[in-house]
């Protein structure tokens, strides 16, 4: 990734932020209320949530959203003044992007509904701000090919990768020994193996120092979470999967690390709140003052560093292996795990279930090699359904 000159004008973006109602979402408008001198919102997409999106459009005035559900669309028409475009259905995060005057789309969907709208974004010529890590995991060759053939910038949102993304600035590539991703470890990091089969939905929910959506909360506590970011930082960073570790840091203060070839390690560090990331990938290349909380080091008690445990949590052996094989692998991983996940949340399975339904649907699986965006669908919808079909059923 390009680093820029420091930008004699500061560029006010104005944003189209997809995913507009779940936990990242909120944090952008919280970005937006803080510098509202260098972030814009122009337009909000949700799914179903339509109170919260009617009370962000008379927030921040915007023109044109989105809303996947028929029904709830119906439902906001009421509620909203006549001037505002209400897009629908999966087609409508498309057309809401290519209609859009925004130079920057933050993507912040659970989930793969992402992937297209991200596609368009890039298409249009408009940054990318990536939250959701399907859309790299998925498709992380795509992607990348297409912004650079299109000359967007895509910038991490997710704050691991935004943290690399910072400590990487002003470095070469070549230069670069080791990307260490750090993770908290969930909540289950000191729980014994043999009662990992036992945890219930309410200890999975309570991550020990990230408040997050449900799904990305459990894949916290799998690792599975931490597997896709090596697969993520793989496509984003240009780097090889042999090149990408994960250490646990309980604190998650120090957001990720780089090691050069000098034996150096540059990290990033800040309180555990998505609002720093979010600002950088809007503000990049420029710092802006906020009224984020400042680190107090005399009153950070430690910082600690484990490795992970590989054995007991095999969902970062599954991703390294998918990873390295690549083509609809990764895809299929992703998949399979956001399945099982429905089920765990559901209380339709085990915690255990979750990795071992995602390594049965990689082993079943027949790889296809630079896929295309329809091939990686059918992969994925294939995934969907196997991994269905070995999960009990609701
Ligand atoms: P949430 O579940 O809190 O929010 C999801 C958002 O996506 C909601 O606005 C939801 O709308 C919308 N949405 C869900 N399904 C669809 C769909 N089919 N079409 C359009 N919109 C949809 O998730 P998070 O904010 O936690 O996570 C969002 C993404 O960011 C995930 O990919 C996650 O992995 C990633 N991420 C999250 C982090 C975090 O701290 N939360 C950190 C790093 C990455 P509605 O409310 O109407 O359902």
């Amino acid at each position: 990734m390009s680093s820029r000159p420091i930008t004699s004008q500061p560029t006010r973006r104005k944003v189209l932020l997809l995913g507009s109602t779940g936990s990242i979402g909120t944090s952008a408008l919280k970005v937006a209320r803080d510098i509202p001198e260098r972030m814009e919102i122009v337009g909000l997409a949700a799914h179903r949530s339509v109170d919260a999106l009617v009370a962000q459009v008379l927030e921040t005035g915007v023109k044109q959203v989105s809303l996947t559900d028929e029904a709830s669309a119906a439902r906001a028409r009421a509620l909203l003044p006549a001037d505002v475009v209400i897009h629908v259905g999966e087609q409508g995060l498309v057309d809401l992007v290519q209609a859009s005057d925004a130079d920057m789309v933050l993507v912040a969907i659970v989930g793969v509904a992402g992937l297209a709208p991200a596609m368009a974004a890039i298409e249009a010529g408009k940054h990318l701000a990536v939250a959701s890590k399907e859309i790299l995991v998925m498709a992380g060759e795509a992607v990348m090919e297409a912004a650079k053939r299109r000359g967007v910038d895509i910038l991490p949102v997710d704050s691991e990768h935004n943290a690399i993304f910072q400590c990487l600035e002003g470095h070469r590539g070549c230069d670069v020994r080791r990307i260490l991703l750090t993770a908290s470890g969930g909540p289950f990091r000191q729980l014994p193996a043999d009662q990992l089969p036992q945890v219930t939905l309410a200890q999975a929910l309570k991550h020990p120092t990230w408040t997050m959506g449900r799904k990305i909360t459990i894949d916290s506590a799998t690792l599975f979470n931490k597997g896709l970011e090596m697969i993520e930082a793989r496509w984003l960073f240009d780097v090889p999967m042999s090149q990408i570790e994960v250490v646990v840091h309980p604190q998650s203060i120090v957001h990720s690390m780089v090691e050069f070839t000098d034996n150096s390690v540059i990290a990033q560090l800040s309180h555990s709140d998505m609002c720093f990331p979010i600002q950088y990938a809007v503000t990049w290349p420029d710092r802006v003052p906020n009224n984020l909380r400042p680190l107090d080091f005399a009153k950070l008690a430690s910082l600690a560093f484990e490795a992970p445990r590989t054995q007991d949590f095999p969902a970062l052996d599954l991703a390294r292996h998918a990873g390295e094989v690549g083509g609809t692998l990764p895809a299929v991983l992703n998949a399979a795990n956001e399945v099982a996940v429905e089920a765990f949340l559901a209380e339709r399975t085990s915690f255990p279930a979750i990795w071992k339904t995602v390594a049965a649907v990689m082993e079943r699986h027949s790889v296809v090699q630079h896929p295309d965006l329809p091939t990686l669908i059918d992969a994925d919808a294939w995934a969907r359904r196997t991994a269905a079909d070995l999960l009990p059923r609701a």
